[in-house]
């Protein structure tokens, strides 16, 4: 089966690693940062080649960061709360763009499924229920593994204006807690430079 021998690859056990446990979530983010690296024919990018936008904030986009080289942290990773299984990625070398959005039903839990989450949502879950979840669970992501990615997303080419590369400023202090800040993100209150916690 596809779905085994991809759970064995290297690629797919960083994911695991970094995500902490193997979901139908994780599964979905590597397919769709196999259609996109396959899209835009380049490999892991080393500092900002790639761009990725993510329109949700579930267990997918930890695949994405590992498998694209976009990462939170370097400024090549934008999170957009749509709530959506939407992924955009851009090349800064060829400025070829795709979005990737997940097909409708791919992810829906059936009515089996569905019952048990809820068990084991409000703590009801018997250890059989935990084990037959647990089950589920593992079907559905191999299930994904083993779909090909025509199946599970529709993918169109795009051209979206690219964000500007991530910037570095000296902080300045802010005026009330006294905590070093990017000056940009400060506001100017009563005659005062604050920052947005202290707002
Ligand atoms: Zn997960
Ligand atoms: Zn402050």
């Amino acid at each position: 089966m596809i779905a085994e021998t991809t759970m064995e690859r290297d690629d797919f056990k960083r994911c695991e690693r970094f995500h902490g446990h193997v979901c139908p979530g994780l599964a979905i983010g590597y397919q769709a940062s196999k259609a996109a690296l396959a899209w835009l024919e380049e490999n892991r990018s080393v500092d900002e080649e790639i761009v990725a936008i993510v329109e949700n904030d579930a267990c997918c986009v930890d695949a994405i960061q590992v498998l694209t080289g976009c990462t939170f942290g370097k400024g090549n990773f934008i999170f957009k709360d749509h709530g959506k299984m939407v992924f955009t990625f851009f090349s800064r070398n060829t400025g070829k763009g795709v979005r990737i959005s997940m097909k409708p039903g791919v992810l829906e839990p059936d009515e089996r499924h569905r019952q048990l989450i809820e068990k084991v949502r409000e703590n009801k879950a018997t250890d059989q229920d935990r084990d037959e979840f647990a089950q589920l669970h593992q079907q559905r992501t191999k299930d994904i593994l083993n779909k090909s990615l025509e199946s599970l997303f529709k993918m169109e080419i795009t051209t979206v204006e690219l964000p500007p590369k991530a910037r570095m400023e000296p902080s300045a202090i802010c005026q009330l807690c006294g905590e070093p800040t990017m000056p940009s993100k400060l506001e100017l209150v009563d005659d005062k430079m604050i920052c947005r916690d202290c707002l």
